[in-house]
């Protein structure tokens, strides 16, 4: 690790930034840690924090969240709200996107066209998705049975995608296979 930091310390600031700029795009669950870090650092100097749409609960910093039936699914993504997870562009490529979607649908060998389902059928089974999906791009894995807690204002961004017309979700079920 030494040799690392020695080589970096010698670096110009644009080819670090460069370097950095790969670095995301090779790894996607880094981005993560990257806004944590920014948004931690920003904590102290930013003082105008974006007003929220609907009130957010107490435990949520992001102010995208909203209040979840069981203290399990009341986990916030713990961003300031300029860097909110929910709004970051690489959860639409990765988690909202249709043919991941598709993809991830031909990995579990159920795929079906999204035209053969009635419309309900299809938001469930692309929020379905989306969850499995959100939580591979964040810990770049899933574990058979994985049912890791996604953020709350990710919940609500995917649920806002693939509404169910009924307005009634399937809360969080642990120890539940995705
Ligand atoms: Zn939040
Ligand atoms: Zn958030």
């Amino acid at each position: 690790m030494e040799k690392y930091k020695k080589m970096i310390d010698e670096l110009e600031l644009n080819d670090l930034k460069d370097l950095m700029f790969e670095c995301l795009q090779h790894n996607q669950a880094m981005v993560i840690d990257v806004l944590q870090k920014l948004s931690d650092k920003s904590d102290k100097s930013n003082d105008d924090i974006p007003k929220a749409l609907h009130e957010a609960p107490e435990w949520c910093i992001c102010k995208n969240c909203r209040e979840m039936p069981s203290d399990l699914e009341k986990m916030c993504c713990n961003l300031r709200p300029e860097y909110c997870l929910s709004k970051e562009e690489t959860m639409a490529l990765y988690v909202l996107d249709e043919m991941q979607l598709a993809f991830s649908r031909a990995m579990l060998r159920d795929f079906r066209q999204l035209t053969d389902l009635e419309p309900e059928e299809a938001n469930k089974s692309n929020r379905h998705h989306a969850y499995r999906l959100f939580v591979y791009w964040r810990h770049q894995r899933l574990m058979k049975g994985d049912r890791r807690i996604i953020p709350s204002c990710c919940v609500w961004r995917i649920r806002n995608e693939f509404p169910s017309p009924t307005g009634v979700y399937r809360g969080f079920q642990p120890n539940v296979q995705m």
